[in-house]
């Protein structure tokens, strides 16, 4: 069998899927994409695609080193994306010729149903308590949510005592009976992760997300030393060689490598099992569609440490279509209890509705993050 096109698709509201067809006419797809840099990714998947035409398709480790060693530059967020959406596609095809589900491929089940969580709120969070309401009726028990708005530096305690009451007031109306994290979101710099930690510690939250930026990563050993709470990153880091650095450092209880950003099933496979190796729990970060969130539960129902799966239904960046838009089998991403059975058909599980793929790619926009900017003019974090 050998690989004969690549096509990709730039669809709403910020996804790009990638067809992978082969000369035997299995179909993969994957979902190569950077929030905000699909164009950028688009490309680096067209240019890596002379490695890959006229290949076997099975060869998926040997197709990735190629992808990953032989053009000298590697990882990052945009090389990265490009061959982790390469990499789905490929056990995507993979899965479908041998008949099998792809965890079936890397070694079978290790858990039954995969705990699933959803967004409350968005950018700048207000009427949290009532998302969380209604998403309890639709079977969540699990949440995440935006942590401050912009933050200097160093900053007012009133803001502070803001994000504190805020989570005060949902421990105060639900008490344990749902769990949250508070991602940070890379908005909060080392001198204001201290008291915020400490100040948040005692309502209790699963995890802190992105207590400070990638780039600062010196600090999560430091931070962690000074909290009880489990400080989670990782959807800024691209490899197994950027995960390293934080394993051997420490202070991270929780990584959250994302599947389309980090290299794809082979590369998240090998970092689930380092950080199994450092008592790491796993925990894809995955505000994308259905394909790469197909590729998380290929890894999560393998990985004994896998203890949360990020999910977009709902979420906030999803204006002009939804995770299951654009797939065909919809009740086989039921959520029930807050948790997520595994996709049992051969390859990811997904089945792409193309001809909608091809209709939504006409109109699809250029999503772009906001620039958020402090009192004084100077950019922020968003
Ligand atoms: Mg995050």
């Amino acid at each position: 069998m050998r690989i004969t096109k690549l096509t990709t698709y730039r669809v709403p509201p910020r996804w790009m899927f990638l067809k992978i067809e082969t000369d035997e006419g299995v179909v993969g797809w994957g979902e190569p994409v950077l929030e905000g840099r699909a164009r950028t990714v688009e490309a680096a998947v067209h240019e890596l695609s002379e490695y890959l035409v006229g290949q076997d398709p099975s060869r998926i480790n040997d197709l990735w080193q190629v992808m990953y060693r032989a053009g000298f530059y590697r990882g990052g967020p945009i090389l990265m994306s490009a061959i982790a959406g390469i990499d789905q596609a490929l056990w995507d095809i993979k899965g479908k010729v041998m008949g099998q589900p792809v965890y079936e491929l890397l070694g079978g089940l290790v858990r039954d149903k995969m705990k699933v969580y959803s967004w409350v709120g968005g950018d700048r969070p207000a009427d949290i308590i009532n998302d969380i309401k209604r998403l309890r009726e639709g079977g969540f028990d699990t949440f995440k949510m935006n942590g401050t708005e912009e933050l200097g530096i160093v900053d007012s305690a009133r803001k502070v005592d803001e994000a504190v009451a805020r989570i005060a007031e949902i421990r105060a109306a639900f008490g344990h009976d749902i769990e949250f994290g508070i991602d940070f979101h890379g908005r909060v710099a080392a001198p204001m992760a201290k008291p915020l930690l400490k100040a948040l510690e005692p309502y209790r939250p699963l995890f802190v997300e992105e207590p400070v930026l990638a780039e600062q990563a010196e600090y999560y050993p430091r931070l962690a030393e000074q909290t009880a709470i489990p400080l989670a990153a990782g959807e800024r880091m691209f490899s197994r060689f950027d995960f390293k650095r934080v394993f051997q450092a420490g202070g991270i209880a929780i990584v959250q490598p994302d599947l389309s950003h980090a290299g794809g099933i082979t590369e998240c496979f090998k970092i689930a099992g380092m950080a199994e190796a450092h008592d790491v729990a796993f925990a894809p970060h995955c505000p994308l569609g259905p394909v790469a969130l197909a590729s998380c539960l290929a890894v999560d129902f393998v990985s004994h440490n896998a203890v949360l799966q990020e999910q977009s239904m709902g979420i906030h960046y999803n204006k002009g279509a939804e995770l299951l838009d654009f797939v065909k089998n919809k009740d086989d991403f039921r959520i029930e209890d807050g948790y997520i059975n595994p996709l049992r058909k051969p390859g990811l599980g997904v089945e792409i509705d193309e001809e909608r793929v091809i209709e939504a790619s006409k109109n699809a926009p250029d999503w772009r993050n906001p620039v958020w900017r402090h009192a004084d003019g100077s950019v922020a974090e968003w």
